[in-house]
């Protein structure tokens, strides 16, 4: 066998939420597969932020990171441009900067990995003739309507957002409706045909890593190598790594103020709250929010954001951190004085990773990001799903009904408004009842199976190996 060391590119796209994962892959390729790793960042105009991070990310240099600046898109979209076109544009505007970027690498690499909003680099790859794969980073149930996409196109007449019937996906758990996510929802919207675009891209690639395991999706998974009517328009079916769970890693250099209120509290008595890297709620969301954990006498740990009352799926791209209101503008009045002893609010960011890893947390209210979701999972945590945008309402169904880690409320978030008394109710049966328990019981067993899956011999360790022996016979 040939030992010269690989070189792999990885892309990502702009967003904590992208940059995160590749982070993480690249530094699992390196360390445990001993292959160099060069990392192009694209960053938002927010970028400060991702800046910083990639920085403290690597200071141990590990693999190479190449930040791809910013790139103005402000003449290409108006109030009305939805985050999928946005995201795309982002990324079509930086592929000069990526392709020059490759070309002039002295050790050319010998396969490029993008993430899901990458697949545009489909051309630099075949232009460089680099083997090409896709870094899912999300569900494999989501990666199965990706591919399904196409069938669902022409089968569905008129708009999905007037569905009334579950989307059959072969092999799949059907999606509801409700949970339909919303760049599928309207053909009218530039968004819809970016995110066509983006699926048939997926299909011209040479393989596809998933963020996820076989004991959390082992149906899918399996329906995604065989199921011959879920790819109909393949010749072969496109080869699937799943290498999951992979998340970050932390080493605990100072225990700041969160963690050391976490370290006085009783084991698992803590709700964490948070919604992601962008993730905002409406003024209205914010009030209840605040007033149903109060009422649930819960003590927890909440990442407060301020609210925004626009397009939520929007404000992913935009929570740079430039509102200056304070918190006593919008939480209701004596919040913070009234809960001093029951919780504690972290503006804007906090360490997640670390807080979700401490044993006095008990429960996650969490928008469903898929990074969120697997740094819970992968602690044992269960959830509350507070599904916002993208994939999260898909995610949300799949914890709630298939896996049984977390319960949601009746009516999705970002259909209703969710009331104070729904909200103390879904606290309590997470953290306290008989229903909780099960539930609980049920994500640790998860920790459980996400350590053996990625532990010597077990499936995405395998998975991972497959691929790397892929990349060198290519
Ligand atoms: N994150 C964090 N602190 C915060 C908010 C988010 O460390 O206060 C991290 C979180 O741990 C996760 C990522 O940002 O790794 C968010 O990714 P996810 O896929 O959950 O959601 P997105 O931000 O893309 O909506």
């Amino acid at each position: 066998m040939d030992n010269t060391q690989l070189h792999v590119a990885i892309v990502s796209s702009p967003g904590m939420g992208h940059l995160i994962p590749v982070l993480v892959l690249g530094n699992r390729l390196a360390t445990n597969h001993n292959i160099k790793i060069t990392i192009l960042a694209i960053t938002t105009t927010s970028s400060s932020s991702e800046i910083k991070f990639l920085k403290q990310s690597n200071e141990k240099k590990t693999i190479e990171i190449i930040p791809i600046p910013s790139v103005d898109i402000s003449h290409l979209i108006d109030s009305t441009t939805k985050v999928i076109t946005q995201l795309r544009l982002l990324v079509r505007e930086a592929l000069p900067g990526i392709r020059s970027g490759i070309a002039s690498m002295n050790h050319r690499p010998d396969a490029l990995i993008v993430d899901i909003f990458g697949t545009q680099m489909l051309s630099i790859a075949e232009e460089f003739n680099i083997p090409k794969y896709v870094f899912h980073t999300s569900t494999a149930w989501l990666l199965a309507v990706f591919i399904y996409q196409q069938v669902i196109d022409q089968e569905i007449q008129g708009e999905h957002v007037d569905l009334k019937q579950p989307l059959e996906i072969p092999g799949c758990k059907a999606l509801q409706p409700d949970d339909v996510m919303d760049p599928m929802m309207d053909r009218n919207d530039q968004q819809y045909h970016e995110y066509l675009k983006l699926t048939m891209e997926y299909t011209c690639f040479d393989g596809i890593l998933i963020n996820t395991w076989k004991d959390l999706e082992g149906e899918t998974i399996k329906a995604l190598r065989s199921n011959e009517k879920l790819q109909p328009g393949l010749k072969v079916p496109l080869p699937i790594y799943p290498i999951g769970p992979l998340r970050r890693t932390f080493e605990i250099t100072e225990r700041d103020e969160v963690i050391q209120w976490l370290d006085k509290q009783n084991y698992e008595s803590i709700l964490f709250v948070s919604f992601g890297s962008g993730g905002a709620l409406s003024s209205q969301q914010m009030i209840e929010l605040a007033w149903g954990l109060e009422l649930s006498q819960q003590k927890f740990v909440w990442v407060v954001r301020p609210p925004s009352d626009g397009d939520l799926d929007n404000a992913y791209l935009n929570s740079n951190g430039n509102d200056t209101r304070v918190m006593s503008e919008y939480l209701p009045e004596g919040f913070l004085t009234r809960t001093k002893d029951m919780g504690l609010v972290v503006p804007m960011w906090a360490k997640q990773v670390e807080i979700l890893s401490h044993s006095s947390v008990g429960g996650f209210m969490s928008h469903c990001g898929w990074n969120s979701t697997i740094e819970s999972l992968t602690n044992g945590v269960p959830m509350i799903a507070w599904p916002l945008y993208a994939e999260q309402k898909m995610n949300a169904a799949m914890l709630t009904e298939e896996i049984g880690v977390a319960v949601r409320p009746d009516i999705s978030p970002t259909k209703k408004l969710v009331k104070r008394e729904e909200i103390q109710g879904m606290v309590r049966i997470l953290m306290d009842t008989k229903e909780g328990k099960s539930i609980r019981e049920k994500a640790k067993k998860l920790k459980i199976s996400a350590e053996n899956a990625l532990s010597e011999g077990g499936s995405s360790y395998n998975s991972m190996c497959e691929l790397v022996k892929d990349i060198r016979t290519r």
